[in-house]
């Protein structure tokens, strides 16, 4: 159960940390990381003590997504200290690297991302989301065998090629026993300024996945250029309510399970 799992957690790193939620998706540029900084924002709106962790190693998009230009990570006994943001704590590689591209070769990605999982200092948490990097191959299962999940939260857009992706992934997730706390559809639906109408673009709302998988579509979430901006002042609407609420009632239900 996530209650077993969590005590596995027990490295200097986690030990304190009563949730870890990876965010994840089959494919690049669905809004992952969009949704991830959304999660974190919101949580931490709500007065839980948040931490957000980017282990996507090619293309770290926490700095961009708070607007965050320059950033001193620190060391303290061999631990890395994730970056204080506005009560939220955060660590990026993309903190570490700057903006020169990572370079790598498959062993050492996953020694990095074994580095950023185990020796970040992110004390007392009631939330660490991790910002998984898209698709379902060595990095994906190093993340979820380093560190015990509570569960993850699958993003996807409409379109049927994403879907077969998501759906790719949340196999790769029961390969691994970790859980799907729920399936975000973002990019689902427009609204325009003057009808107030919801138009799905892609197709209207399904339910193929949870009939497939048994798992829940916890959020449709519409394209809005409001999305697309920093999250530096974040303000909540019904929809990341609607987004939190549903993630605080999947997580309930799998620690009781
Ligand atoms: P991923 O992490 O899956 O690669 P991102 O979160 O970086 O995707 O999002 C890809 C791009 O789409 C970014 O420019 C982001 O601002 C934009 N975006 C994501 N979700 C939305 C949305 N709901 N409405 C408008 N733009 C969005």
């Amino acid at each position: 159960t996530a209650r077993q799992n969590r005590n596995a957690n027990d490295s200097d790193s986690l030990k304190q940390v009563k949730h870890v939620i990876a965010v994840a998706s089959a494919k690049g540029g669905v809004g992952k990381s969009t949704v991830a900084a959304t999660l974190a924002s919101e949580f931490a709106s709500r007065g839980f003590k948040v931490g957000l962790l980017d282990t996507d190693l090619f293309g770290p998009s926490l700095p961009t997504l708070f607007n965050i230009h320059e950033s001193q990570i620190m060391q303290r006994n061999n631990m890395l200290i994730p970056m204080d943001y506005k009560g939220m704590k955060f660590m990026s590689f993309g903190f570490l690297l700057g903006d020169s591209p990572a370079i790598m070769r498959g062993p050492m990605v996953s020694g990095y991302i074994q580095q950023l999982l185990t020796t970040v200092e992110w004390g007392e948490l009631d939330y660490l989301f991790i910002d998984m990097p898209p698709g379902t191959g060595d990095i994906q299962l190093t993340i979820s065998q380093t560190i015990k999940l509570d569960g993850a939260v699958m993003v996807t857009t409409r379109s049927s090629l994403s879907l077969v992706d998501v759906a790719r992934g949340i196999l790769m997730f029961e390969k691994v026993q970790i859980p799907i706390l729920g399936v975000v559809e973002n990019m689902a639906y427009f609204v325009c300024d003057n009808c107030d109408k919801e138009h799905y673009i892609f197709g209207e709302k399904r339910s193929d996945l949870s009939e497939r998988f048994g798992v829940e579509t916890i959020a449709h979430i519409p394209i809005d250029s409001g999305r697309a901006k920093p999250f530096d002042n974040y303000e909540t609407n019904d929809i990341n309510k609607g987004l939190g609420d549903s993630l605080i009632r999947q997580v309930g239900k799998m620690s009781s399970s």
